[in-house]
């Protein structure tokens, strides 16, 4: 649909960006790397940054089988005719994906293939960092952080564009440009074994392409008017980077080497950002991200700020990611304020030898302690996750998963309070700039058997068991440390329609199995241990961190030393920082405005504290692409339009209060109407006219508060008073000759017996009887009805049937009360009469 709340539709531009996300809208719309770029691109009044996800394989089908090409949301531009596609890579599992999405553009998937005329295609995110899998498809790809780089990509695109340069010359101003790698100006030569025998550069100065990095999170631009989706994303809140990167030093995880030194935010800048993404999005939560939140340097006085200043107005906070030993029985206070989002703790593996060995410097005892406090705290359940096929990994550190989850179990009755846990286990993919990208990755066949001993010691011990599937680990692997012969194989497997592999029912080991064999690549060499004087891949591609550095991790992971956190002033050597531009930054030193002044109270908090209450009946549209709203988003709609207008909402009382708000009745998707009603409860002083205009200025484009007025409190409900609705139906032209006549014999009838069924029940309505008015004029019908809905009774009147139904447009009109709603409602009658 797109027209959500916060997104920018601009006219002509010199240059359009699409921002593609492989995968679905959901989960696209939940990724805070997306908002950051959309909204530092739409700032450059010469560009526009429009949107695009992976189609759902439903609606593929429907835009294939029509012909349509894959287009944005914001203006419908055809893929294919935009100037730059951006594709963020989260996941290896994502790369069907998106050679799918180019292919229903009509762009040729080969970048060898596309000239000057083709958009430019553009890679960047975690994946970035080994992207060889990629190589063939992609012009450029960007390593690191992307705020600055995105401009200066942009930059150098409309400088190229407007001298009509060759897409070479295009090619040697993004290599200019620092972090953006461009694959084919390097040729990649193999040995007869298969191994990487060099990396060669084809541009003279071009040997190596180091990341990008923002050396100041402070001053970088963060989105404060965010995309607001209309339906529910897997994370719908105000999402807060509080800080970029970790150095904890966990040997396994990529992104604490890809994404160092640790910057920090101030929490003045925190709590201002949020300040006004809560206003002009109408959220009502915030998630304070970060590779690990409770690290940053002043997080419990942050959350007292937060709390200080949201709690009263129903704002819950949420943590992503806890490392376990962070978290103090200060912060678990504070996060017990709010909603309890559930707890996760990670200790990644069962025994003290293994943790010690991938650097995870947690003890039980500090697990324990801590699950206590959580437990105590009033949670029931904790999550804990873990990974199999660790480096060094033996079976007594398997039965150490069972083990801790039972003492974990045991904190939770100490605690008085239960105490479930849900263990969750995934399997160790050894990743490119880590300290265990050497290491050979564990067998499918072992995975399997690792999986099989868990679930019978968890079940012994009545644990919860959560796994991921195999079969998405071996795939996972092959990719992570790929190189470019992989390419081929992404080719056929697409062809062979996989897509959506991350999706347990997309997946299809059988469709890959036979890409493998169709081009003839073994997956297992990829999983193999690789040598330490073997040239990996990504070796052309510098994070920052030295392969020294990692490769002497490796060896501390053998004798289980640990690497202490540099943050707190202890450097390591790990390469990335050069003291000047590019440390650590840390916010520890700069003191927090105090939050719980009046000052940072808003209007709504204020008016909500005081007693008196009135209701307020509000008409209103719902038109246009607006239609398509279900009854449940659009309550998600007025719920956070109510924030934005600083209307002062009443909640119910209990655990989960919720704003007063009640429909008339659930409009039916598709359906456009003039006479939808809402009432809600708000704080008394606050006049009708106030809402509407308020909500007015807020509420997207086909939806509009026609009228509103206050009516007594105790007033009947809506549902209640509500008696019949007009409609109005057109059908499209030549489908239908004798509309007329048809109607005729249908009010000729005594009876007309209609058949509902709902859930497993049939339900009968006499549609004639509930018929109170009915007309025809050329291809348009009118009509006045009680029970039953519109389509019913064209479909009884017409005899049209199943599809033949789909291109209707059906229009509601009017609602007719038993009494007037209130004195000077109109029931919409005044707009039905004037034709609209
Ligand atoms: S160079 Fe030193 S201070 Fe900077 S991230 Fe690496 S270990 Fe930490």
């Amino acid at each position: 649909m797109g027209g959500e709340v916060g997104a920018v539709k601009k006219g002509p531009v010199e240059v359009r960006f699409v921002l593609a996300f492989p995968d679905v809208y959901e989960v696209g719309m939940s990724h805070l790397g997306l908002q950051i770029l959309y909204n530092i691109l739409n700032h450059v009044d010469w560009l526009a940054a429009e949107r695009v996800y992976a189609p759902w394989p439903d609606m593929e089908e429907m835009l294939r089988s029509s012909g349509l090409p894959l287009a944005t949301l914001e203006s419908s531009t055809s893929l294919g005719s935009a100037d730059i596609i951006g594709f963020t890579l989260q996941h290896e599992l994502s790369y069907t994906n998106i050679l799918n999405m180019l292919e229903m553009a009509g762009i040729p998937l080969m970048a060898s293939g596309r000239d000057a005329e083709h958009p430019l295609i553009l890679g960047g995110g975690p994946c970035a960092l080994n992207p060889e899998p990629l190589a063939d498809f992609f012009d450029a790809f960007l390593l690191g952080d992307g705020e600055e780089a995105i401009l200066e990509i942009a930059e150098a695109y409309r400088t190229w564009k407007r001298q009509k340069l060759s897409k070479v010359e295009l090619l040697r101003l993004l290599s200019a440009i620092e972090g953006v790698y461009v694959p084919s100006l390097f040729e990649i030569r193999y040995e007869e074994n298969g191994r990487i025998a060099g990396i060669i550069p084809l541009k003279q100065g071009y040997e190596k392409v180091r990341r990008r990095i923002v050396s100041d999170l402070e001053h970088t631009s963060c989105p404060t008017e965010p995309v607001i989706p209309f339906l529910k994303t897997v994370h719908d809140r105000v999402s807060m980077e509080i800080a970029r990167g970790c150095t904890a030093g966990c040997r396994f995880c990529q992104a604490g080497y890809i994404y160092r030194p640790v910057r920090e935010r101030t929490p003045g800048k925190i709590l201002e950002v949020i300040d006004t993404t809560l206003k002009n999005s109408g959220y009502e939560e915030i998630s304070l991200l970060s590779l690990s939140t409770a690290d940053y340097s002043c997080i419990a006085p942050l959350m007292k700020s937060l709390m200080a200043k949201y709690a009263d107005e129903k704002v819950a906070v949420s943590f992503p990611s806890l490392r376990v030993g962070t978290l103090t029985q200060e912060l678990v206070d504070e996060i017990r304020k709010v909603r309890k989002t559930g707890f996760t703790l990670a200790p990644e593996a069962g025994s003290e030898r293994l943790r010690q060995a991938i650097n995870k410097g947690i003890t039980e005892e500090d697990l324990l302690l801590n699950a206590f406090s959580i437990y105590s705290a009033g949670w029931r359940v904790i999550k804990l996750y873990f990974m199999i096929g660790l480096p060094t990994e033996t079976m007594d550190d398997v039965l150490g998963i069972a083990e801790l989850g039972k003492k974990v179990k045991t904190q939770g009755k100490k605690a008085g309070n239960g105490g479930d846990v849900n263990v969750s286990v995934g399997s160790f993919v050894p990743k490119a700039h880590t300290p265990f990208q050497w290491e050979p990755q564990i067998s499918y066949e072992n995975i399997l058997e690792k999986q099989q001993f868990l679930r019978r010691e968890l079940k012994i011990r009545k644990l919860n068991f959560k796994w991921q599937d195999a079969p998405l680990s071996v795939l996972e692997g092959v990719f992570a440390r790929g190189d470019r012969r992989l390419g081929a194989v992404l080719l056929k497997a697409r062809e062979l329609g996989c897509r959506f592999d991350g999706w347990g029912e997309h997946f299809d080991f059988r469709k890959w199995q036979d890409a493998f064999a169709a081009v003839g690549i073994d997956p297992l060499f990829y999983h193999r241990r690789r040598e330490f004087d073997e040239i990996l891949p990504w070796d052309h591609l510098d994070c920052g961190v030295t392969k020294d550095f990692l490769y002497g991790e490796w060896e501390k992971s053998l004798s289980g030393s640990a690497t202490v956190d540099c943050r707190n002033g202890s450097c390591t050597g790990c390469g990335v920082c050069d003291f000047k531009e590019v440390k650590t930054r840390l916010a520890g030193e700069h003191a927090l405005p105090d939050c719980s002044s009046s000052h940072f109270r808003s209007a709504e908090s204020e008016c909500r504290q005081t007693e008196a209450a009135q209701r307020v009946r509000l008409r209103f549209s719902k038109v246009g692409p607006m239609r398509f709203l279900g009854h449940l988003e659009m309550l998600n709609l007025f719920i956070r339009a109510v924030r934005r207008a600083g209307i002062p909402i009443r909640f119910s009382q209990g655990f989960h209060p919720h704003p007063k708000f009640s429909f008339a009745t659930a409009l039916s998707v598709g359906v456009e109407s003039m006479a939808e009603y809402l009432d809600m409860e708000i704080a008394s002083g606050y006049s009708a006219a106030r809402v509407r205009e308020g909500l007015n200025a807020v509420l997207p484009e086909g939806m509009e508060i026609l009228e509103s007025a206050e009516i007594p409190l105790r007033s009947e409900s809506l549902s209640t008073i509500m008696d019949r609705v007009r409609y109005r139906v057109s059908l499209p032209s030549g489908l239908i000759n004798s509309l007329p006549l048809l109607v005729e014999r249908f009010l000729a009838l005594n009876k007309f017996v209609h058949r509902r069924e709902k859930q497993g029940k049939t339900i009968e309505i006499d549609l004639r009887n509930e018929l109170y008015e009915l007309h025809a004029a050329d291809n348009v019908l009118e009509m006045v009805i009680g029970r039953g809905k519109p389509l019913e009774f064209v479909s009884a009147i017409t005899g049209l049937t199943g599809s033949e139904l789909n291109g209707l447009k059906i229009e509601k009109l009017e609602v007719i009360f038993k009494s007037e709603p209130v004195g000077e409602f109109s029931g919409g009658s005044r707009l039905a009469d004037s034709g609209i």
